[in-house]
């Protein structure tokens, strides 16, 4: 448990949202997958996701120009209601979404570990209208046990998907959020938050959607679910390199884990809350409740 963390100090009003880049969001998360990979107890596991990730990042080349923005009066009803623009709730998943689904997995069968060779199977005959249905309970419903092991493929592609439409939309015109725990673009939640190091955002803290990684700011000591600003412990592994905290409120009993990028520029949301997770047993067995999922970590524990 530490309070060390005194940030660089950032002058002027932050960035309210950052949109994701599609050109190079998961192309340096599957790189930072490889690096952690290397030297970590679970590196297969770890080599996998980089190899999930770079798959997306392909899938994305491939599908991005047939995945376009919203219709204008979407949005202008989104912001009349503010109501994010690509809300889960709502948003019409476009039929792509199956091809952009059979490109992950076909690249993944090339190499495959023998585990997951039985799933990555079945999801290519799995029909388009149980697939809907698969993406439907991973982002509206209750997953049952029997769907867990398709899940991360299935939460890959819509990854995908999300993120390439909220890239093509306009941060300026999309509507403040109330409650820090939802995204801006897809009402998803935060999978972690980010301390950035560089450029007009460095020092400053952001949260990092976990479905179509958009960006929003939060400030420093500040519960992401319910607010409060007092009881904010930070924890951290001792002898750990710093990158991983977590950030646990004494209001709600929940955690959020944050990634100091000024500790390695070159640290990924998504990839090291997957290195970190010796970090979340630490904190769940404080008592807290970690507030935020990590879609490939899904099934994990029916595994
Ligand atoms: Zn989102
Ligand atoms: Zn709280």
């Amino acid at each position: 448990m530490n309070t060390a963390i005194t940030p660089q100090k950032a002058t002027g009003e932050p960035t309210a949202i950052i949109l994701p880049t599609p050109d190079t969001i998961f192309l340096a998360r599957a790189e930072r997958f490889e690096a952690l990979a290397l030297h970590h107890g679970l590196g297969e596991w770890l080599g996998f996701l980089g190899r999930l990730t770079h798959a997306q990042h392909k899938a994305l080349e491939a599908a991005g120009e047939e995945l376009a923005a919203p219709a204008a009066e979407t949005l202008e009803r989104a912001r009349e209601h503010r109501m994010p623009p690509l809300s889960v709730a709502t948003f019409q998943r476009p039929v792509v979404w199956h091809d952009i689904l059979r490109n992950i997995v076909g690249d993944l069968l090339e190499d495959a570990p023998v585990g997951a060779r039985d799933t990555l199977d079945a999801l290519l005959v799995t029909s388009a209208e149980e697939l809907d249905k698969l993406a439907e309970k991973l982002l509206n419903g209750e997953p049952e046990g029997a769907d867990m092991a398709r899940l991360p493929y299935i939460a890959a592609a819509m990854q995908v998907v999300f993120t390439a439409v909220a890239s093509k939309l306009d941060a300026s015109a999309l509507p403040p959020m109330e409650a820090h725990s939802a995204c801006p673009v897809c009402g998803s939640h935060p999978v972690v938050s980010v301390i950035r190091s560089e450029g007009p955002t460095a020092g400053r803290r952001y949260v990092h959607c976990s479905l179509c990684n958009t960006e929003w700011h939060v400030p420093h000591a500040t519960c992401v679910t319910c607010g409060d600003r007092d009881k904010i412990t930070l924890h951290e592994i001792d002898g750990d390199d710093g990158i991983a905290h977590a950030e646990s409120c004494g209001a709600c009993e929940s955690y959020t884990k944050l990634i100091v990028q000024p500790k390695n520029v070159r640290v990924d949301p998504v990839a090291d809350d997957l290195a970190s997770v010796a970090l979340d047993m630490l904190v769940d067995d404080a008592g807290f409740v970690r507030s935020e999922p990590n879609y490939l970590l899904i099934g994990a524990a029916e595994e």
